[in-house]
């Protein structure tokens, strides 16, 4: 699938440079803006579908992108600064000590931490467990989803495979029956956005079918099926590869397993863990090789500790060490999810991988706001659209994140 073309007219960008915006009063350097108002920020490297911006701004009124400055429009001037459009995870346990499985309060705490490191669109992901544990978190996130803090939901497990069982407790794993999967998605109140699970096992593909008569991501993942059973999954409405090499059968070339499938099918996106723990550089490079830009998602699986550092932590029922920010269960040594958050996820794809400016913002913002259907509000700074943004310096260090027109981190300006 082809990288996101927003449908909008692509006339009166708010990046173009020389746009109107001379009604604006100029704000010092390293003054603080107001938080709400309208806002013209100006003198950026604006990220946009079409390619880079040199000199460009962005028109903020509001919640939402404009595409001329508004009147009284207070300027921002963010020059030498890269701007670039908030981060969308698709996949993600928790931050600043606190999990999707935890409550209301913890959960809060987690989508604010990796708010404050651009991520301004993120589903919750929840861990293997009792079913009636799952139904009754389904209940606490989709209330926080009703109230717009989180964009739904993805359960990562029970259904999934024991043989690649990763850091999900063996003992609650079951078979994707699809009156159980149906279970969780009617408990979602229709913000499940994703379920991950091993389509080989009993049950599987007419799980996946279910899903996607219902509008939910089937997600591919803690897998041990073969290259055909892959095949069959897609063909039946799969559409996601949860992290895509982890928890899965490697590429062997007499049993190309889930990876060929996955990465050749055009129907697919594939999640990627860009920490620099979770793949080696060359696999990340075999994905966009294979995949292209517009089919890649990077996503944190983050645990508790991201945000935060080193220390005992619980995912789910699991006990979970981290030492030098990579997470391990205390039983077994599997990694256990991870510290990241995306503004490195960011910043490595264009520093440590050199991939385009471009292909790291498709791969964090476009990519997968389309996947959820949201193309039409986020993924892009495009007129219409929320104001959500991250501003980076010349070194794709975060110095500010605007989300829905507010600033949460106020941008920091030498
Ligand atoms: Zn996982």
């Amino acid at each position: 699938m082809a990288t996101e073309r927003d449908s909008r007219a692509p006339g009166g960008s708010s990046a173009a440079p020389g746009a109107p915006g001379g009604a604006g009063t100029r704000l010092r350097h390293g003054a603080r803006p107001a938080s709400t108002g309208p806002r013209l920020l100006t003198g950026a490297k604006v990220v946009l579908p079409t390619g880079v911006v040199e000199g460009g701004q962005v028109a903020v009124d509001g919640r939402r992108i404009t595409g001329t400055a508004p009147a009284g429009a207070e300027t921002v001037d963010v020059t030498g600064h890269w701007l670039v459009p908030g981060f969308v995870d698709i996949h993600n346990h928790g931050g600043g000590g606190a999990s999707f499985s935890g409550t209301p309060e913890q959960i809060l705490t987690a989508v604010r931490t990796h708010r404050l490191h651009g991520t301004t669109t993120l589903v919750a992901s929840t861990v293997t467990d009792e079913m009636d544990l799952l139904v009754r978190q389904a209940g606490l996130l989709s209330e926080l989803a009703e109230q717009g803090e989180i964009a739904g939901i993805h359960f990562e497990g029970p259904f999934i495979s024991p043989c690649r069982k990763g850091a999900h407790s063996e003992a609650l794993l079951r078979d994707p029956d699809p009156a159980e999967v149906r279970k969780l998605v009617d408990a979602a109140r229709g913000h499940a956005r994703m379920i991950t699970l091993a389509a080989e096992l009993p049950g599987g593909i007419d799980s996946v079918r279910l899903l996607a008569e219902h509008g939910v991501i089937a997600a591919i993942g803690h897998t041990d099926a073969t290259y055909e059973q892959t095949v069959e999954a897609i063909d039946a409405g799969a559409t996601v590869a949860t992290h895509l090499f982890n928890a899965m059968p490697g590429l062997g070339h007499r049993a190309p397993g889930p990876i060929a499938a996955l990465l050749e099918d055009e129907r697919v996106t594939v999640e990627l863990i860009n920490d620099g723990t979770h793949l080696h550089a060359a696999a990340l490079q075999l994905a966009f090789h294979h995949a292209g830009a517009g089919r890649v998602a990077f996503i944190t699986d983050a645990m508790d500790a991201a945000g935060i550092g080193d220390g005992r932590y619980m995912l789910g029922p699991l006990e979970v060490e981290v030492s030098e920010g990579v997470a391990r269960l205390v039983q077994g040594g599997s990694i256990a999810g991870s510290t990241l958050t995306l503004d490195r996820a960011f910043k490595r794809a264009v520093t440590v991988d050199r991939l385009p400016v471009e292909h790291a913002v498709a791969a964090l913002s476009a990519n997968p706001a389309r996947l959820l259907g949201m193309s039409d509000r986020i993924g892009s700074l495009e007129p219409g659209k929320d104001a959500d943004l991250v501003l980076l310096d010349a070194a794709f260090d975060l110095k500010g994140v605007m989300r829905q027109g507010e600033w949460v981190v106020a941008p920091q300006l030498p």
